[in-house]
């Protein structure tokens, strides 16, 4: 039996379906190029200092086959979310992302930038063409969100409005790099920027929740956490609960989908088993992150 066969769909449908969605709003998926791709698998293979514990990936079929995948657990709208490593590869990686989002519908038209001189003129030219999310990843990344070739980047992208997803949570392995103290200094310079926090800023979930407590265009995204996995190392605290349930509207469902050691369903069944836990998590919060919130920030998919 291949992987595929034995994959849960059903139970995968039934989530959204039992809610009465037309399906699913992931905004936090990866599609790399095919050579990036497999590096970054590797680093994962090799539970290296990175990546911190066994993660044994899932879903390592070709594009095609995990864009399938997807559509098959009725995931309607998706996000390729590219990330670099270092200078010079965004460009590469941005019209890469450009060329897969024009080969599938479902999918966000995804980029990133990295601190070099040319950053906030690509920037510019691809909001210009209408680009719909970016990524960073500060751990992998090895910056400063508030490093000053940055700065004209991120302006241009507050003033446009575009959703840029930061990890920059100390999740999995913390570093200089990461830790709420670097998303604080960059909401200090823009404080309108719609920034979605990965991973809902694990493990620093309480800080990061007040910086988009109190930044009105901020974003959570439910990426990972709730997870028996990320659980075991970095369990959401019951006392913030309340909170999220407040913030139900800026709440984006995430899965971080391929690089995931666990079924796709995991992290639906994690946020089912979380609304049981506190009683303002119910249906209508789920609704909103699982599709409404995704929607209202992206538009509705065709
Ligand atoms: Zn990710």
């Amino acid at each position: 039996m291949s992987p595929v066969d034995a994959e849960p769909v059903e139970e995968t449908r039934a989530f959204w379906q039992d809610l009465g969605l037309p399906g699913l709003f992931d905004v936090h998926v990866h599609f790399l190029p095919p050579n990036i791709q497999k590096r970054v698998w590797e680093q994962f293979d090799l539970a290296g200092p990175k990546i911190g514990r066994e993660w044994p990936i899932r879903y390592r079929g070709r594009d095609e086959e995990r864009v399938e995948q997807l559509r098959s657990f009725g995931v309607r709208r998706f996000s390729a979310l590219p990330y670099a490593h270092r200078p010079g590869v965004a460009t590469f990686l941005n019209d890469w992302a450009r060329d897969f989002a024009a080969g599938v519908p479902e999918c966000l038209w995804s980029a990133t930038f990295y601190p070099e001189p040319d950053a906030a003129a690509y920037v510019r030219a691809l909001i210009d063409d209408g680009v719909e999310v970016f990524k960073l990843h500060a751990q992998v990344g090895e910056f400063r969100l508030d490093d000053p070739l940055l700065d004209d980047a991120f302006g241009a992208i507050e003033d446009a409005g575009t959703p840029v997803v930061i990890h920059v949570g100390s999740g999995p392995v913390g570093n200089e790099f990461t830790g709420p103290q670097h998303l604080e200094r960059l909401l200090d310079r823009h404080p309108r920027l719609t920034a979605v926090v990965a991973h809902m800023g694990a493990p620093e979930y309480a800080e990061f929740l007040e910086l988009v407590e109190t930044h009105g265009n901020t974003r959570l995204d439910t990426t990972m956490v709730f997870t028996r996995f990320f659980d075991s190392e970095a369990p959401y605290p019951d006392e913030l609960l309340p909170r999220l349930a407040d913030l139900g509207d800026r709440v984006l469902f995430g899965s971080d989908f391929p690089t995931l050691p666990y079924p796709y369903l995991e992290q639906l069944d994690g946020l089912a088993r979380v609304s049981e836990r506190h009683p303002g998590l119910g249906a209508d919060w789920l609704r909103r992150v699982c599709w409404h919130n995704g929607v209202e920030l992206f538009g509705r998919p065709d």
